[in-house]
């Protein structure tokens, strides 16, 4: 990942560089791990568990299917990945020990489709696709996507695992199971978990097709412990997950409350199309997220990830510990860690 230093050295030694408002910033990014096969396919995602949903999004990319196919194909994996507990089945429950997931999806063409507080369906993206393909609407919720589901064919389960269910029952123990004002820094407070653990992570992924064109997914069973009926960020277009097939697409993972409130991903892909590099406008909007409410910067995680219509790419979190993984012709199995405030 480039530094704050190298990227401010590359500036001035390339000259290569764009005016963006007051900023300066160079085109060209000599880093090793950044450096991007330029305008090829690439697919890239939120953290560590990225590295399978890639794979399997690039058996698509490769073989010149379209992006929309290979991020529906991708997320996938981590929705059907029982170990994976904040991603589909196997996902922790909200505080009455139901899962709820969250889903949306976006294509080249600015068509999207959403999912919110859907049970009982393996893989909610998948819905999703199908709101934005069969439906007048963008985005159904609750019952009303289960229905829809099931008449689209999907069949009905039950996404609590036994570890789940066992954790849910433990945080019972002691949770208040009080609607709390900011309870989502109390869950995700990096100073009051043990190991600095997050009880969430959201995978959010960005593809570029042979053909150019770009679309994301981004697929949750939100933050642990939440109320029923909590919608985080990521079935919301525009904080959880943007694209425009013109400057390139954003998603992001952490507090979704913090990223609606500042129209996270979206917020993103402007600045890109202003002339921020990736990370650059990653950073940025994470710090519009710090400059309003200060604390956050002790209590949240917040990550952006940012893939621009050129193949570069980028990130940037809070609180350390975000990581992404990439993969391109050049490497398929990339993590990359991201630069942070903290
Ligand atoms: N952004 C997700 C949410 O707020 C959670 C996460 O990414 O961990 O539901």
């Amino acid at each position: 990942m480039i530094s704050r230093r190298k990227f401010l050295a590359a500036t001035s030694l390339t000259g290569a560089s764009i005016v963006a408002g007051n900023k300066s910033f160079s085109k060209v990014f000599e880093e090793k791990s950044i450096t991007p096969v330029l305008n090829s396919p690439i697919v890239i995602s939120t953290w560590d568990f990225g590295i399978a949903a890639n794979a399997a999004a690039w058996e698509v990319l490769k073989n010149k299917g379209r992006a929309l196919d290979a991020v529906e194909k991708g997320v996938h994996v981590p929705e059907a990945d029982e170990s994976n507990q904040s991603v589909g089945y196997g996902g922790l429950p909200d505080r009455d020990g139901r899962v709820t997931l969250d889903a949306c999806i976006m294509d080249e063409l600015g068509n999207c489709g959403s999912v919110a507080a859907l049970e009982h369906i393996l893989h909610p993206i998948s819905v999703a696709r199908l709101v934005m393909e069969k439906t007048p609407h963008v985005m159904l919720v609750g019952a009303g996507a289960l229905q829809f589901a099931m008449e689209q064919g999907f069949k009905k389960e039950n996404l609590l695992t036994p570890a789940s269910e066992k954790a849910w029952k433990a945080w019972l123990k002691n949770a208040r199971y009080q609607p709390e004002i900011n309870i989502e820094n109390r869950l995700f407070s990096p100073t009051k978990l043990p190991g600095n653990q997050y009880n969430h992570d959201t995978i959010g992924m960005l593809a570029i097709d042979a053909a150019g064109n770009m679309s994301g997914a981004c697929t949750t069973s939100g933050m642990a412990y939440k109320m029923h009926g909590r919608v985080g960020d990521s079935p919301i277009i525009g904080a959880g997950l943007y694209v425009d097939n013109e400057v390139g697409g954003a998603t992001s993972t952490g507090v979704g409350e913090e990223v609606i409130r500042n129209v996270g991903s979206f917020l993103v892909v402007e600045l890109m199309r202003q002339g921020y590099p990736p990370e650059e406008a990653c950073k940025e909007a994470v710090m519009r997220i710090i400059r309003k409410k200060p604390n956050t910067a002790k209590e949240i995680q917040v990550g952006f990830l940012a893939l621009n219509k050129k193949g570069e790419y980028g990130a940037y979190a809070i609180q350390q510990g975000f990581s992404y993984a990439v993969c391109n012709e050049k490497d398929q199995k990339l993590l990359v860690k991201a630069n942070s405030y903290s």
